[in-house]
């Protein structure tokens, strides 16, 4: 089969690779029908987590052709979402959902190591399949079924953690799909008003469009416009989408005291400087979060289905799988408005 292979830093490409086997009993596979790029294979991609021969993509929807004797609720067939994060699929902490939490074997991430190849490919395999797939309800469409994988879940789970109350002030700095996506899971949560920052004057755009206020971070410091905006308080909560020691450090001085700073961007910093004397005086509690992502599905999916969540289309750039290498490049270059890559793997 056709698989993108990152082969070391801003050199990606498509490959003939073998066909993917059943991890064991409890696996499946699936036949992709559509994968997304992520900001967070821009790490690979950029050399930040430097790998050489690395199968990427976790944001994966496809058919079931094939599953291991040991499968009961996912069917060959079925049309399914992929959790990107996976565990054990047997101990407590699988059990409630949270892959995190796995105490048999830990977490792993799909395309995260060259333990489980990605879904940048024809097929992928899955393991613990009756754990990390589900079957896409008839009303969900492919879109929203990728975004159902991962920008939706994250951008959802940042706001959940973000500790907003009804008519809060929330502040989200980056407005990617992760970003957009929390804010309007913020909305969704109650927010009263969202401050939403970035740099990029299309994204700023679409986050107005959404009922934001935008911050201009090319027209001066985000911390100050925030305080300017808020009577010197700072946001009731601040979700942090980008990732960078910048956007962390002014996401920590712009929420108000005694408030939560939620980060869902992947700061590939391992000694960021944390303000612990601007934290301590102030009270600031900050959640790092990696998206429990198919326990999100039961509450994200009602959501969407009843229109009290229409996820704003990010697909800016829709193409071959066969065209994956330029398709990187545009994503990690934001050229051409790029916001997020659909590959289409049967082209
Ligand atoms: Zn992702
Ligand atoms: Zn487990």
């Amino acid at each position: 089969m056709r698989a993108v292979v990152i082969n070391g830093t801003r050199d990606v490409s498509v490959e003939t690779v073998a066909d993917p086997v059943l991890s064991g009993p409890d696996g499946a596979i699936v036949e992709v029908t559509a994968s997304a790029l992520c900001g967070s294979d821009l790490h690979f991609y950029e050399g930040e987590f430097p790998v050489s021969g690395l199968r990427p993509g976790h944001e994966v929807v496809g058919t079931v052709i094939e599953t291991g004797a040991e499968v009961g609720r996912i069917k060959v067939g079925d049309r399914v979402l992929v959790s990107p994060v996976l565990g054990c699929g047997r101990c407590a902490g699988c059990a409630a959902g949270n892959p995190i939490d796995c105490t048999g074997g830990g977490m792993r991430v799909l395309g995260g190591d060259d333990s489980l190849p990605g879904g940048h490919a024809e097929a992928v395999a899955i393991p613990a399949a009756d754990a990390w797939l589900m079957p896409v309800p008839q009303d969900i469409g492919v879109d929203n079924a990728v975004l159902l994988t991962d920008a939706l879940p994250t951008g959802w789970t940042a706001a959940v953690r973000a500790d907003i109350t009804p008519g809060a002030t929330v502040l989200v700095i980056g407005l990617g799909p992760v970003g957009l996506y929390a804010l309007q899971a913020a909305q969704v949560l109650g927010a009263g008003r969202i401050l939403a920052a970035d740099r990029v004057p299309a994204r700023l755009a679409m986050a107005e469009r959404l009922g934001a206020e935008p911050i201009d971070g090319t027209k001066g410091d985000i911390v100050e416009q925030v305080l300017a905006a808020t009577g010197g308080r700072g946001a009731d909560a601040v979700i942090e989408a980008v990732g960078q020691d910048a956007t962390l450090t002014a996401a920590i001085s712009a929420v108000r005291t005694s408030r939560t700073v939620s980060v869902v961007g992947v700061d590939a910093n391992f000694a960021f400087p944390i303000a612990v004397p601007l934290m301590i005086i102030r009270n600031v509690t900050m959640r790092f979060t990696t998206a429990p992502v198919a326990s999100t599905w039961p509450t994200l999916i009602p959501l969407i289905r009843y229109g009290r969540l229409n996820p704003v289309d990010v697909f800016t750039h829709r193409m071959p799988l066969t065209e994956a290498a330029a398709g990187y490049r545009a994503f990690a270059d934001r050229a051409d408005g790029c916001l997020k890559v659909l590959f289409d793997p049967t082209r």
